[in-house]
């Protein structure tokens, strides 16, 4: 089986004016993302996902990829991350890289789940999985005044079971913002917070002491990524759970938070770090210090799919009472069209479960003239 062609897509999608949604730093307007099709000779289609702006992996595939990947047995792809750090060497670990790397692989486990007729869950070695829980990511800073209960409510009303909410923007409502939240959610359900790296180590502190009293099943990001020796005093100081990993990509960065014990909880992005290959390796370091392994998803269906089929093969740990921690996947509630329009079977979290696609590869059928309603070209 032969690679015989790559094709890049760079999708946006701008909210209406107003309706920016937020996190503790900024207010974002654009959804943007960049899916890679490739095609094998047999006809075999496969997708993956960039997390990266379209003319950047556009030039970062023909610069660097393309003549590598046209001509490749799809089932070779393993060792494409492993080349990816020595060849180019001294930038191959960089972020759009890496991206790239995340692209590719994905989209040649696709192929390789639809050669052999068995979705991706099952040839990363997972067992039957039938559906995961999703949880909301809701509570966004909005740029219009809108009491604060509204979304989580509404989530609620959807049927999720478990949230994760924005905080971390203003110490004097951040309390306020998780005890709604709970409110709402009521006592059994898992409440994530998520401060996107926007406070200091004292501060942070501060915070989570603050909201332990809520039973905060993590929090994420409390400082920056990079603020490894801050995460490092945060763990040794509060008992709320802490997770990182949407920012780091390479097996090499997750190796520090998982050997140094920074976090509870690593959330690798299926479009950012090194893709299902990267990912399983991921796993397994974090499966030696027992911490938890949740993906991170801000994506398009295609990044969505991969994450859900990866968190699939996921094996059942660590264990509270007994009983195994779910496994979570995140489904944000903003408005997403790259999500929920680009598939001729969206995704559907309504009713508390999210199903894991069955059929070969990554379970989808990408509705192509879809993506040229979203196209930034
Ligand atoms: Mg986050």
């Amino acid at each position: 089986m032969e690679i015989t062609d790559l094709s890049v897509y760079g999708l946006s999608h701008t909210l209406p004016d107003g309706e920016g949604l937020g996190d503790a730093r900024s207010f974002g307007h654009d959804r943007a993302t960049t899916l890679l099709r490739l095609e094998a000779d047999d006809g075999t289609v496969g997708w993956g996902e960039a997390f990266a702006p379209g003319p950047i992996v556009e030039a970062t595939v023909d610069e660097l990829f393309r003549e590598d990947v046209v001509g490749m047995d799809p089932f070779d792809v393993e060792s494409l991350a492993t080349r990816s750090y020595t060849n180019p060497y001294h930038f191959g670990g960089s972020v759009f890289v890496q991206s790239v790397v995340s692209a590719v692989d994905v989209a040649c486990w696709d192929i390789r789940g639809k050669a052999v007729g068995r979705p991706v869950h099952r040839l990363l070695g997972g067992t039957e999985c039938e559906e995961l829980l999703p949880y909301a990511s809701t509570m966004y800073y909005t740029e219009r005044d809108r009491p604060i209960e509204e979304p989580i409510e509404a989530a609620v009303d959807a049927g999720f079971e478990a949230a994760k909410i924005k905080i971390g923007a203003d110490p004097d409502t951040d309390v306020e913002r998780v005890r709604t939240a709970r409110q709402i959610l009521g006592d059994d359900a898992r409440l994530m917070v998520d401060v996107n790296g926007n406070l200091r180590p004292d501060q942070a502190l501060q915070l989570a002491r603050d909201i332990e009293q809520f039973d905060i099943t993590w929090m994420e990001e409390p400082v920056p990524p990079e603020n490894e020796s801050g995460y490092r005093e945060l763990k040794q100081k509060v008992d709320v759970p802490l997770a990182a990993g949407e920012a780091h990509y390479g097996r090499f960065a997750f190796k520090r938070l998982i050997d140094d014990r920074l976090v509870d909880v690593v959330q690798p992005n299926l479009a950012r770090c090194g893709g299902l290959s990267e990912a399983r390796r991921i796993a397994d370091l974090a499966s030696t210090e027992n911490v938890a392994v949740r993906p991170h998803i801000w994506n398009s269906a295609v990044g969505l799919a991969a994450a859900v089929q990866f968190a699939a093969s996921v094996a059942d740990y660590p264990h509270t009472r007994n009983v195994p921690d779910p496994m979570m996947v995140e489904f944000d509630r903003s408005e997403n069209p790259l999500r929920d329009d680009i598939l001729e079977t969206p995704f559907d979290p309504s009713g508390g479960t999210l199903a894991v696609p069955q059929e070969p590869g990554l379970g989808i059928t990408v509705d192509e003239d879809a993506l040229e309603r979203y196209s930034d070209a």
